[in-house]
């Protein structure tokens, strides 16, 4: 089959088109025809060393397709139905071998690059919202990145609960898609960030920051809080945030920090399926619209890559076996 590989660390360049085996299943796995792949901005951080990965490697861990293949143990998916994963290593490939434990069904309707895009995005603007900080009607929030794979999720499920948002972007074209999927105000980064958010809120602050940015934000997103705020630190899209010091927390209103990440908020199957299908039924339902921005041919995700972190992607991006 062909798959991307990547043979060692670095820039977009080391995500090479190559030929590889068709991976084996094992128990409890299932061999799926890919139909599209999720690029995430996780597959950046890995491919680059921010995490410690070792060579050589099919990157990825998204996606949808056809089930051609089903191992021993699995119960409930047969081979023909389609699925989705969010936690299917080696995902940059015409195959894949997946977990039955992480595979989702696809509602009717639900389009493969769709499909392939909504899960990890999708599920992380849910626990985001539904179980890091949960907040009521006629709150106000900062979204970073509005016009992002999780910032236009993340934003629609807000405003549906009767939330306010503002959000971040960083042009006008970015700006016009964060404002349909329902931010009230748009800002543009910058030194006078939180202020402009203050002014926003009658001097208060927001009830919460969901900051997927990271390095470039996060001295504006504990100056945006209201007291006893929270900040939800869940990326690092401009670089990771360096250590610092507790006593902020106090200083600046008895705030609270939180650095999750899904794997933590999908604990179990009871738990990825709450979240999963919320998210997919909503998208099948029409009540949530998962804007996929760009698609790529598989060969081509070097400049995936290089348009995501140069931040010229909107929404969801999506590679194409
Ligand atoms: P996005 O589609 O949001 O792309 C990143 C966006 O970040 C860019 O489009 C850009 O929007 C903004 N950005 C701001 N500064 C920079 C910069 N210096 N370089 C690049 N981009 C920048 O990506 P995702 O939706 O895939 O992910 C968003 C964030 O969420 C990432 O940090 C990712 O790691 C994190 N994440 C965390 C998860 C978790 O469980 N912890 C799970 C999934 C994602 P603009 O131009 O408008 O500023």
């Amino acid at each position: 089959m062909h798959a991307i590989q990547v043979s060692e660390l670095g820039g977009p360049e080391v995500l090479q088109y190559t030929e590889v085996p068709d991976p084996v299943i094992g128990p409890g796995q299932v061999l799926v025809d890919t139909e599209a792949i999720g690029i995430n901005f996780i597959d950046t951080y890995i491919r680059s060393g921010v995490y410690q990965t070792v060579p050589p490697y099919i990157p990825g861990a998204e996606g949808s397709g056809v089930v051609s293949a089903v191992g021993s143990e699995v119960t409930g998916i047969r081979v023909g139905d389609r699925i989705a994963w969010a936690a299917g290593p080696g995902s940059y490939a015409e195959k894949v071998a997946v977990d039955a434990a992480v595979a989702v069904p696809v509602p009717d309707g639900v389009e493969p690059p769709v499909a392939a895009s909504a899960l990890l995005q999708g599920m992380t603007a849910h626990y985001l919202i539904e179980s890091v900080y949960k907040p009521e009607a006629g709150e106000t929030v900062l979204v970073h990145a509005g016009s992002g794979g999780v910032g236009l999720i993340l934003t629609q499920l807000a405003a549906a609960r009767g939330v306010r948002v503002i959000t971040t972007v960083s042009t006008d074209e970015k700006e016009a898609l964060s404002r349909e999927a329902g931010a009230t105000e748009v800002l543009r980064y910058g030194e006078d960030l939180a202020d402009r958010v203050r002014a926003l809120t009658g001097g208060e602050g927001v009830a919460a920051v969901y900051d997927g940015v990271g390095k470039d934000t996060f001295d504006a997103s504990l100056a945006s809080l209201r007291i006893r705020g929270m900040l939800a630190l869940f990326g690092g899209a401009s670089g990771q945030v360096p250590p610092f010091d507790l006593q902020r927390l106090n200083s600046g209103g008895s705030l609270f920090i939180t650095r999750p990440t899904l794997v933590h908020y999908t604990r179990d199957r009871a738990e990825l399926l709450w979240r999963a299908g919320d998210i997919m039924n909503a998208i099948a339902s029409g009540a949530l619209r998962v804007r996929v921005g760009a698609t790529y041919p598989l060969a081509d995700a070097e400049r995936a890559h290089r348009d995501l972190e140069s931040r010229n992607t909107t929404g969801s991006i999506v590679l194409l076996p």
